[in-house]
């Protein structure tokens, strides 16, 4: 049952052929025995899964079941769980019991979903690796000693082991799309503002968004039908309708016209990787879509910029966490002063407050204009670069990672290099734009993403760009071995 798509499991679960429970209980023997190996959940919640699972199932013999109804999928440890442990990977939020559920958790809860658990992530949705989590590295499926990406890690390793039908993710510079193409999964990040923050805990607040990790763009779009939409209690969140994202999967690509940035393809990108990404633009032309050459000027600078901005509104956000209002405290404080340090020093790790420290350095009165406003700046620039290309084209490809999978380890020490491996999905964050990561031909054994970018609001079209791909190649069915 693990390798059947969604709408497969809606359809033998309307069919009777097997219960969500039963579905559930599956999944749950899955993780039990290829957990220990993954470490991809940071928590485990059964009992809440079954009697989810019996009240869809329910919902499913009333008739009134969505398309969702049933199927067993995991939350990122970053939305807000009412009831369950929300630790965002950190020590600081290790005993944190959420009070209500996050509007991506609530929606997809009414859709009849059954949450499995919580999966695990960089600290504070931190990193690009999964080796920043206060619970330990995840190991990617494919090899396990090799990271899964970050920060969505946890997600990306479950889903790509099958240990859950889809997984919820967020990405900020690229924490969805990074991690899917170095597990072989599809993650599409949405347009800023197409799914509620609310109840998600904030890193940068105008770069954040959440979205999903499945196995294929068909799945993505019955996920993100649930989630997707505008949301009273996030006040930047789009009031924009919702279209259907399943219906228009299959239309033809005659005609597509498909902007390859120079940009894209340059010393940086590994040649095998070059190659896969090569062959997936060769079919997508047999598809009948046109290839032209365009330009992102500036986003060269797209990491330098992110790492102004990005830490500047993390140093605001996480101001929160004092030792006081949420979660750890440090032991017989001497006084106020000294429960704020103390609290704060023991309960983050090293890479969250390298970015508190560059963030508060940055917005600091003297060098706020030399480099916060500069960052805004260039953003800018950055954005304008993607609205000059859709002049001439429908979507942008590229690699999503400059690599593939990396040894965990290999990156953990030298934080610059890290931070480049988000070269190519940066841009969309900083400009706000839609961006989803499919798999293709794999280098030497290890997965390979392409990365598509779409206009603003054009989920749909990206969804149906990877569908068409994903009906005409099998890329997407491998399932690493063992699992
Ligand atoms: N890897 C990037 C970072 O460390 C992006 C993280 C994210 O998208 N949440 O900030």
């Amino acid at each position: 049952m693990h390798t059947k798509s969604i709408a497969e499991l809606g359809a033998g679960l309307r069919a009777g052929e097997f219960s969500s429970v039963e579905l559930t209980r599956a999944f749950l023997d899955r993780i039990e025995r290829y957990e220990a190996d993954l470490n991809s959940f940071i928590t485990l919640a059964p009992e809440h899964a079954l009697t989810g699972a019996a009240k869809a199932d329910a919902m499913i013999r009333r008739g009134e079941a969505a398309p969702l109804a049933g199927i067993p999928i995991a939350h990122k440890d970053i939305f807000c769980t009412n009831g369950l442990k929300t630790s965002c990977g950190s020590k600081m939020l290790d005993s944190f019991i959420a009070p209500y559920d996050a509007t991506v958790v609530s929606r997809l809860d009414e859709a009849g979903a059954v949450m499995l658990g919580k999966t695990n992530m960089d600290e504070f949705a931190m990193g690009s690796s999964n080796e920043t989590s206060y619970y330990g590295v995840v190991h990617n499926p494919w090899d396990r000693r090799l990271v899964p990406g970050g920060s969505s890690g946890g997600s990306a390793a479950a889903v790509a082991a099958r240990l859950c039908t889809a997984a919820t993710g967020t990405d900020t510079g690229g924490s969805i799309r990074q991690p899917a193409a170095l597990c072989g999964i599809t993650g599409l990040k949405p347009t800023y503002g197409r799914v509620s923050r609310y109840g998600m805990i904030a890193f940068a607040s105008s770069l954040d968004q959440g979205g999903v990790l499945c196995r294929s763009a068909a799945d993505a779009a019955v996920m993100l039908q649930a989630i997707a939409g505008f949301d009273p209690r996030d006040s930047t969140s789009a009031q924009e309708p919702v279209p259907d994202y399943s219906e228009p999967l299959h239309e033809s690509l005659a005609g597509l016209r498909i902007g390859l940035p120079k940009e894209y393809f340059n010393e940086g990108l590994d040649g095998e990787v070059a190659r896969s990404i090569e062959l997936a633009i060769d079919e997508y032309r047999r598809l009948g879509a046109e290839v032209v050459d365009v330009s992102l000027p500036n986003s060269g600078l797209s990491v330098a910029t992110y790492y102004v901005v990005a830490p500047a509104e993390c140093s605001s956000n996480l101001s929160r966490f004092d030792g006081v209002r949420f979660g750890y405290r440090c032991q017989a404080p001497a006084d106020l002063e000294d429960l704020y340090k103390r609290s704060r020093s023991e309960g983050f790790g090293a890479e969250v407050k390298r970015r508190i420290l560059i963030g508060t350095y940055a917005l600091s009165a003297g060098y706020y204009d030399a480099y916060y406003l500069k960052a805004q700046q260039i953003r800018h620039l950055i954005s304008d670069d993607f609205r000059r290309a859709f002049e001439r084209v429908d979507v942008i490809m590229g690699p999503t990672s400059p690599t593939t999978a990396f040894a965990i380890g290999e990156k953990a020490d030298d934080p610059v290099t890290m931070y480049l491996s988000d070269i190519y999905t940066i841009a969309a964050n900083l400009a706000g734009l839609p961006g989803i990561s499919i798999p293709v031909r794999q280098a030497a054994g290890k997965p390979v993403g392409l990365q598509i970018i779409g206009n603003y609001f054009q989920e749909a079209k990206l969804l149906n760009v990877a569908h068409r791909l994903q009906q005409e190649s099998d890329w997407h069915l491998a399932v690493p071995a063992g699992y």
